[in-house]
């Protein structure tokens, strides 16, 4: 058997560990996972019903257009129906979106360290990928406006970015966007934007009403808390959902995740808890890092990037027999580990552990 050219080398994605599986291999009884940024608050009750009260419908398949949470969203958004496609968590709408636009002897342009899925996409359909430097962890968008070509197709611009959680703000994304020739799709990925306080956060919806070539991709499986439903979604123009549409698998999105998604739309009290709690854990963890003199990058989302000053795989090592799961090994911050802001107890377990890694290093030299 031979697969395509584009994937022989192509790894399979490695996904942060499972909590059962650690507790097996280690032999430890409470493990707490920070690594994948999942809602440490669960999810809402609402959702919870809407799942219940759908069991009953099992049998039959989904609305393949998703037409009631549709509804919803374009309510929610103010746009039209047909300016929005689901899928199976935004990971998919990036797949599609590969899979619609790119081909070989295309570019697409990331950043170098942000979220996997861009390139893994972008590597099987054999595009090339013309990665620009973070800049103090930061979207360099200039640099990356400079690499445009007439093979460009998509430009990624995760906002704020996984993994180092920072942001572009309003001006500077829509001086670019300005800049971007009208073919060029430019995706804004906005998975933790319900995180997310500054101020001058760009208008997304704006641009994209403006420009025919912005997408935004949002989920449900962050502050909404649906991460095992597997829902999210893309909204942009018309002509651009249209083309996307032609891709996506008939049945791509599940009747239980639809009306799931449906009702977390419409619990506001739940998010703005979660948002809240996630603020004070965000300032616990400062004011931590602070104290043991560790650098990390300004925090958008409900994760932070830090320096914790020994080879990020020791670190996760460490934090790993001490029961805490992190992420590490970072191409570009070989010192550096993402840690998912979790409840206050896990943020104090998390940084106890992150001590005790530290003042072994320290022993051992
Ligand atoms: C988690 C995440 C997604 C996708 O999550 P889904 O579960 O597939 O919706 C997309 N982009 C970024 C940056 C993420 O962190």
């Amino acid at each position: 058997m031979q697969p395509k050219q584009s994937i022989v080398s192509l790894p399979v994605y490695q996904p942060g560990k499972p909590i059962e599986e650690v507790k097996r291999e280690l032999g430890l009884k409470e493990v707490i996972k920070l690594a994948s940024n999942e809602n440490p608050f669960g999810s809402s009750e609402h959702a919870k019903a809407a799942i219940i009260k759908e069991l009953e419908n099992i049998s039959i398949y989904p609305d393949s257009f998703s037409t009631e949470l549709t509804a919803a969203v374009a309510e929610y958004l103010g746009i039209e129906r047909n300016q929005i496609i689901f899928g199976a968590g935004s990971d998919e709408v990036i797949l599609m979106l590969a899979r619609a636009f790119l081909s070989p002897g295309d570019e697409t342009i990331t950043a170098d360290e942000t979220f996997s899925q861009y390139r893994h996409n972008a590597v099987i359909e054999g595009a090339s990928i013309i990665e620009v430097p973070l800049r103090d962890g930061t979207h360099d968008l200039p640099a990356m406006l400079a690499k445009v070509t007439e093979r460009t197709k998509i430009i990624w611009v995760c906002n704020p970015n996984n993994p180092t959680g920072t942001i572009v703000r309003h001006a500077e994304l829509d001086a670019f966007i300005r800049q971007v020739p009208s073919n060029v799709i430019v995706v804004l990925d906005e998975a933790y934007i319900e995180y997310v306080m500054d101020e001058d956060f760009p208008d997304s919806l704006a641009l994209m009403r403006e420009f025919n070539n912005v997408i935004l991709l949002r989920t449900f499986s962050k502050i909404y808390g649906l991460a095992s439903l597997r829902i999210g979604y893309g909204a942009g123009h018309a002509d651009l959902i249209r083309m996307i549409n032609q891709v996506r698998e008939p049945f791509n999105t599940t009747r239980m995740a639809q009306a799931a998604a449906a009702a977390s739309l419409a619990d506001d009290e739940f998010l703005q808890s979660c948002r809240a709690r996630n603020a004070e854990g965000k300032a616990y963890m400062y004011r931590e890092f602070d104290r043991l003199g560790l650098h990390y990058f300004e925090a958008h989302g409900n994760f932070i990037m830090v320096d914790v000053k020994i080879p990020s795989g020791q670190a996760f090592d460490g934090l790993l027999r001490r029961g805490v799961i992190s992420r590490a090994r970072w191409a570009h911050y070989p010192t550096y580990i993402r840690i998912t802001i979790g409840s206050q107890e896990q943020n104090e377990a998390f940084v106890a552990a992150l001590e005790s890694v530290l003042a072994e290093a320290a022993v051992l030299g």
